[in-house]
């Protein structure tokens, strides 16, 4: 069976960046990078609708030991793709990527992990980095609207978009998120019509494609901004309405806020090229969808835009010492470790700020456990804590459905970077943690 002293699960964003700082700041650790695609690039290497961008800009979203190579912009994914792809190859991070092995579960026995890949042999471990995302690659969000099969266009979710012929088309999409603000537009370049369901408004704002200045400025007034909305909500809900347009049932931030470039999604809906209807589909028929309110809507292609489904830790099955665990039954610490669990940690970014932030201070963080763990000759490192009950980080329907995959308690976790930074860095280590 082969061996390592750490094994990466997800070779995305974060997975390139946890095995960075792996390779930089522990040159003496074996380790390897286990990806279940034929790929890198994770969500970058998965979505390909029209126009997929980042909303967030490059120089803060970017590694910042590999800094993004052009202006502080929203990037297309396949450019980001290409960035994390070139940031493996340049740090011979590439070499160490098994392609096509997918980890179904991890057992900790013998103070050891036994990694199970789907038709591969076991590999054993010492230390796990789970950076495989969070949310279900095969199967996203899709509700349920009857008279499908009665339906003779084409249904396409965008997280499975591929060449699909829209130019002239009637398109209908379904949905109010992020990626709707950023497809309906680029669509609406070739359509012949485009129209919006969404069941209820969302909070849009618009931003320049490139941002000059100082980043850290940025975030800092980013970060100010979200502040603002978690306290003065309704000033907030007031300043993102637009006039003329539907008012959200929540307030900014309870569910994320989207971002158009430079006005370009409501350019479109102002001048006609984007309808957006508030209302409910009912069904599907024989050429389009129906509404609740009996209007129909002619549809050559229906783009269900319904969101994500999440997925917590690659959807491995985990077992310690015999005993399987279910997560929700943990304790969540620092936003990164699991009580019940030992030596792993798991990589998630923030909501209200670039991912790849927090992602580096939890690589940063695994490095100091690793380095500690073999300057005291421990083996093995556990949380023992107890926390409060943990609430959904944002109200929205992806969060609420999967709050019992999540774990049921949290101990010390932000959502402020900036106090995040300060405790990732400078933490005692063994605080709540048990060392062997
Ligand atoms: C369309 C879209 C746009 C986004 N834009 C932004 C943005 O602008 N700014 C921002 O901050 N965030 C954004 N996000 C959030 C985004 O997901 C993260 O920024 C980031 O890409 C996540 O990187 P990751 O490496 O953690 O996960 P992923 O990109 O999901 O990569 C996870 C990798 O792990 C692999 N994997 C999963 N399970 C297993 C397993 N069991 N075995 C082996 N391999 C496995 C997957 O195949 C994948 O390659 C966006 C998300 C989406 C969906």
């Amino acid at each position: 069976m082969e061996h390592f002293d750490v094994v990466v699960v997800g070779a995305g964003l974060a997975g390139i960046q946890s095995a960075y700082y792996l390779h930089h700041d522990c040159p003496d650790h074996s380790y390897i990078i286990l990806e279940a695609r034929d790929d890198m690039g994770g969500t970058w290497d998965l979505f390909k609708y029209p126009g997929i961008r980042s909303d967030s800009y490059m120089h803060l979203y970017g590694y910042s030991f590999n800094l993004w190579p052009g202006p502080n912009e929203l990037a297309s994914g396949s450019r980001i793709k290409n960035y994390i792809k070139q940031t493996a190859e340049k740090y011979n991070i590439d070499k160490q990527i098994r392609y096509n092995h997918k980890a179904t579960a991890i057992e900790w026995k013998n103070d050891r992990w036994h990694i199970t890949l789907e038709n591969r042999p076991t590999v054993t471990c010492q230390f796990i980095m789970m950076c495989a995302g969070y949310y279900d690659y095969d199967t996203p969000h899709s509700p349920i609207i009857p008279s499908k099969d009665e339906y003779a266009g084409t249904i396409v979710h965008p997280q499975h978009w591929t060449d699909i012929e829209y130019k002239d088309k009637d398109i209908t999409i379904i949905g109010s998120g992020a990626t709707m603000v950023t497809l309906a537009p680029e669509l609406a370049k070739q359509a012949k019509s485009v129209t919006v369901i969404q069941r209820s408004p969302g909070y849009t704002a618009s931003a320049p494609r490139q941002r000059a200045g100082f980043v850290y400025k940025h975030l800092w007034d980013d970060f100010k901004f979200w502040r603002f909305c978690q306290t003065n909500p309704a000033d907030a809900a007031k300043l993102l309405t637009r006039p003329g347009y539907d008012k959200p049932n929540y307030y900014p931030w309870e569910q994320r806020v989207c971002l158009t470039i430079d006005n370009e999604f409501f350019d479109c809906v102002d001048s006609g090229k984007i309808r957006l209807i508030t209302g409910v589909v009912n069904n599907y028929d024989k050429d389009g969808i129906k509404l609740t309110t009996g209007q129909h809507i002619h549809s050559d292609i229906v783009v269900t835009a319904t969101g994500i489904n999440l997925k917590f830790l690659g959807g491995v099955s985990i077992i310690v010492n015999g005993t399987s665990i279910n997560i929700h039954d943990s304790v969540l610490y620092r936003g990164t470790k699991f009580t019940g669990i030992p030596n792993l940690v798991a990589s998630f970014g923030y909501v209200n700020q670039s991912y790849t932030l927090r992602c580096k201070l939890i690589s940063q963080y695994a490095v100091r456990i690793l380095k500690y763990m073999k300057k005291k000759k421990y083996n093995t490192c556990i949380p023992e804590v107890d926390g409060p009950r943990s609430t959904p980080l944002l109200q929205s329907n992806y969060f609420v459905r999967a709050m019992l995959l999540y774990p049921g308690r949290i101990w010390k976790y932000s959502d402020n970077y900036f106090k995040e930074w300060f405790s990732f860095k400078f933490c005692n280590i063994k605080k709540g943690m048990k060392f062997k």
